[in-house]
């Protein structure tokens, strides 16, 4: 019953690779056009959840990911200023028994450099670089694609994986309406020889302030720490991997917070900084032959840590609706039921951490703990995480 003809995917970042892995795997042929010259993720760390390794280890990455990633044992919250430590849940063997997959956290370049490899397996070349997708049109036979340096390509259906400045959906849908969320994120990666004794090494760590919190995790078999530091703060805008700021400036926006944190902040050469925008939930992922995946349709605050595996999550469902259905319009009203609540509920729920970790009562160490003990009470913790980790993207109706 497979949509017969070629997909074509633009973006190659973690959801577009994904799905073409997926969709390679599931007997259907793919191109990936990325307008990076070169396969080159940003130096930055991303954790995966147990329902994202689980889509992993279903593509089948798992020695992969087991040799580059690094498994936290736990994760654990600390007060901005005291460094008061509470649990947050346990990790390690305890996600693979609850959920049956690991945690993991890993290099965003390890995480892409597998994806590409399992794709150059399956097909050699489906990988197209340097290609800057600048048009797409359909009719009732196929889609096609024009790429800015004058080459263009055609297929039976495209996938827009073009991330959160997405040109398809722009063409599809219009240009959006993003709205600053008053909080920039911060983000470094630092050589573990550099990061002092007493800062955790086994465990991911959450410290949370009024206004602000501050995230960082050990990545690649713990020879790196990942740090992202998110703050209030209204005087600067632009939405961007590539934009550095510098040392003095990040050690301002987080004076006052634990000497930890500074000793992190201290290590770090060369932050970047990220406004985070948020954008209104679409009606609609989808036109005749073309289709949306990842940030290009459900762009999500980073403090659920569910964008990427949500990407994920996306890439595999929508290659086993590819391969259950024959027509695009079947396939992706199937893709669509099976995928826009769940994401939107992501949505919701990485803005509600937002409130949660810069609540104003944590500015205050008494009135810190009551909420601390509150907010992170195990049965709330399952509450708010459970419904992600526990989804088998491989196995959900469709
Ligand atoms: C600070 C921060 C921390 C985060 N931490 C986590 C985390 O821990 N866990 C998690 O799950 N998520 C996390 N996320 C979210 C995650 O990074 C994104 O959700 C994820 O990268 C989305 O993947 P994507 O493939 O949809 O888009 P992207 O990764 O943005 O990839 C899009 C690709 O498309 C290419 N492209 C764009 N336009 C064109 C075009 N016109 N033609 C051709 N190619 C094009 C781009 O070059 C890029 O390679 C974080 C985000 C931020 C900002």
């Amino acid at each position: 019953m497979r949509m017969p003809g070629k997909v074509a995917i633009v973006g190659g970042g973690i959801g577009g690779l994904a799905a073409a892995l997926a969709l390679l795997r599931h007997g259907l042929d793919v191109d990936v056009y990325e307008q990076a010259p070169e396969l080159k993720e940003v130096g930055a760390g991303v954790q995966i959840s147990a329902n994202g390794t689980r889509v992993l280890f279903a593509l089948g990455l798992q020695e992969a990911v087991e040799r580059l990633c690094w498994v936290p044992k736990a994760k654990e919250i600390r007060l901005w200023n005291t460094g008061e430590t509470w649990k947050l849940f346990d990790l390690g063997a305890v996600s693979v028994e609850l959920y049956g997959f690991p945690y993991v956290m890993m290099h965003r370049r390890d995480l892409h450099a597998i994806l590409a490899e399992g794709i150059e397996c399956l097909k050699p070349q489906a990988l197209h670089l340097g290609k800057r997708c600048v048009a797409v049109s359909q009719d009732a036979t196929s889609a096609k694609l024009a790429f800015a340096d004058g080459t263009a390509a055609e297929a039976a259906v495209v996938v827009g994986a073009d991330g959160v400045h997405s040109k398809v959906r722009e063409i599809l849908f219009g240009a959006d309406a993003p709205q600053f969320t008053g909080c920039i994120a911060w983000r470094g990666v630092i050589p573990m020889e550099r990061v002092p004794r007493e800062v955790s090494r086994t465990c991911g760590t959450n410290w949370v302030g009024a206004g602000g919190h501050v995230v960082h995790y050990p990545l690649r078999r713990g020879e790196l720490m990942n740090f992202v530091g998110i703050l209030e703060r209204t005087d600067w805008q632009v939405e961007s991997w590539t934009v550095q700021g510098s040392p003095e400036e990040l050690a301002h926006d987080f004076r006052g917070w634990h000497p930890h944190v500074h000793a992190l902040i201290r290590a770090i050469d060369v932050p970047y900084k990220w406004a985070l925008m948020v954008r209104p939930p679409m009606r609609s992922w989808s036109k005749g032959r073309i289709t949306l995946i990842g940030d290009a349709c459900h762009p999500m605050l980073p403090l659920l840590a569910q964008g990427a595996v949500m990407a994920l999550e996306d890439a595999l469902i929508l290659a086993r609706c590819l391969e259950a259905y024959d027509d695009a319009a079947t396939v992706f009203r199937h893709y669509e039921a099976a995928r826009m609540a769940r994401t939107a509920r992501a949505v919701t729920g990485s803005a509600e951490n937002a409130r949660r970790f810069h609540n104003p009562t944590l500015a205050e160490a008494e009135g810190a703990r009551a909420f601390v003990t509150r907010e992170w009470q195990p049965e709330r913790v399952r509450e708010r995480y459970d419904w992600l980790f526990t989804y088998d993207a491989a196995a959900v109706p469709i």
